[in-house]
């Protein structure tokens, strides 16, 4: 009875969450349909996010070497000059290689890919519109069907995006020369992340944030520090300020009653991110949102209608790729009759700037606030050699442990690649570890991993190379 348009399971968008939910089911031996109405597969995190994003991270870090750490090493660097066009084009190289990987392994697991515009006709069939010519129109059936559509910049009503002065980063990880006065709203991974880029390529950087503090939730003195480091590197930072509009090249802000005016020729708005379903069609699957506009799913990820569910950007929680991976993963297993798992109190969040800020769990600011007891051991990557090797002894690890049972509740490091650092903290984590596991456990000398394993040795007061 399975007709050619008819699917055990059909994901409807092709980014991180999507495509990793199709590929576990087409190992799990189900026939699989996956639709992306982009020309490539791997959602905004391969084409406009994740990837573009760190790609120009890594350009713009080794011309920022010059400014910063060059003389120091004994390398003169004479009449440096950034070819911004050769830059964008090892971008999209490194992202077509990728999305070419992810098309070559969709037909080895022979997962049918559509490509086109998704829409529900009922809880068991979908439209695909031709992205070309959206007249033509194709209709594919399914026993379950996974929404992974991801989310879309948010807009803010008095900064409309015009793609040329008022951005999103789609934009900005595109700009074709360096901006002279560049103004980002809002201090998130995003904005902070592409901030950097063309601050180390010569932008005059200002952030404007509306919180009192940028990065989020990090710890404050975490947040203080990476603050001092990102303006020592010539970012400006504006906190506590509300952007109220732009006119004629200047936008301004308001802080406790005064104008503030911020001269800009591109303007990047990085206020967030929403979860896009535009145009899906919802109510005719019987899908309904929460009051955040997310789509409503259950611990499982089953939405209100009987056999559709969501993942990633498009329901509650982080918008983060490594979580939407998670839960396609284990959608296709629950699908499959298989124990998917996921554990969402362990979602590392990174900032990948220089130094990079990575946190995990509970940080030592929350657990005060919970009046949990704790014990927190923090060591400084200024008494790690290593660090001082790699240009990084600005940051520390801390690591935060039950008082009571020395159970590792979470994790903060500001340092160059804390985001690979963090990466063994959350395995002692997912295995229930304690401090003193993690500081048993012998770490490489010399690595700035070190630091990780002093940090636990500090929860018991028992650093080596600190007091
Ligand atoms: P998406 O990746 O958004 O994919 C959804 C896909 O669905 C899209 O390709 C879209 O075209 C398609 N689609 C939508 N509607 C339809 C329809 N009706 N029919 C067919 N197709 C449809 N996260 C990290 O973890 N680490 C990072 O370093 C990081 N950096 C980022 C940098 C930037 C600049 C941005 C913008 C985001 C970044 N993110 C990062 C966030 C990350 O990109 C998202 O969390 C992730 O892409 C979410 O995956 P998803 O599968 O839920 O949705």
């Amino acid at each position: 009875e399975s007709s050619p348009s008819s699917f055990d399971v059909l994901v409807i968008g092709a980014g991180p969450g999507g495509y990793v939910c199709a590929f576990r089911a087409a190992q799990l031996g189900l026939k699989v349909a996956l639709i992306e109405k982009r020309s490539t597969l791997g959602g905004t995190c391969l084409n406009v996010g994740c990837i573009p994003s760190k790609a120009l991270l890594a350009s713009s870090e080794h011309f920022a070497f010059n400014q910063h750490h060059a003389a120091e090493h004994g390398i003169k660097l004479d009449n440096l000059s950034i070819d911004v066009g050769a830059m964008l084009k090892k971008k999209e190289d490194i992202v077509g290689k990728m999305t070419g990987g992810l098309a070559g392994l969709a037909k080895a697991r022979k997962v049918t890919v559509l490509n086109g515009t998704a829409s529900f006709i009922d809880a068991k069939t979908v439209a695909v519109a031709g992205v070309d010519d959206p007249g033509s129109s194709t209709t594919v059936t399914a026993r379950h069907i996974v929404i992974a559509t991801g989310s879309a910049p948010v807009e803010l009503p008095f900064l409309k995006f015009d793609g040329e002065t008022i951005v999103s980063s789609d934009h900005a990880i595109s700009f074709t020369a360096v901006p002279e006065k560049l103004v980002v709203v809002g201090g998130g991974a995003i904005g902070l992340e592409l901030g950097s880029v063309w601050a180390r390529l010569g932008a005059d950087v200002t952030v404007v944030e509306f919180l009192p503090q940028i990065a989020g939730a990090a710890d404050k003195d975490v947040v203080r520090n990476f603050t001092r480091i990102l303006k020592a590197q010539g970012l400006k930072i504006e906190v506590n300020a509300r952007v109220t509009g732009f006119k004629d090249g200047v936008l301004t802000a308001e802080r406790d009653g005064k104008t503030l005016e911020f001269p800009a020729d591109k303007v990047l708005v990085s206020v967030g991110r929403r979860p896009y379903a535009d145009g899906l069609g919802l109510d005719k699957a019987g899908v309904e949102l929460t009051d955040k506009k997310r789509i409503k799913v259950d611990a499982k990820l089953k939405t209100t209608a009987e056999g559709i569910y969501a993942i990633g950007d498009v329901v509650d929680g982080p918008m983060l790729a490594h979580k939407a991976e998670e839960d396609g993963a284990a959608v296709a297993e629950w699908i499959a009759g298989k124990a998917g798992h996921i554990n969402w109190d362990l979602m590392p969040a990174i900032i990948y700037t220089d130094p990079e800020i990575a946190t995990v769990g509970m940080g030592e600011d929350a657990a005060k606030a919970a009046g949990k007891k704790v014990n927190v051991g923090k060591f400084n990557f200024a008494a790690n050699a290593r660090a001082h090797a790699n240009d990084g002894a600005d940051g520390f690890v801390k690591i935060i442990a039950d008082a009571e049972t020395d159970k590792i509740l979470g994790a903060q490091i500001l340092g160059k690649n804390a985001g690979e650092l963090i990466s063994e903290v959350v395995t002692h984590m997912e295995y229930g570890g304690s401090a003193e596991d993690l500081a048993r456990t012998i770490h490489a000398h010399p690595t700035m991993s070190e630091a990780v394993k002093e940090a636990a040795l500090a929860v018991s007061k028992s650093a080596i190379h600190a007091l």
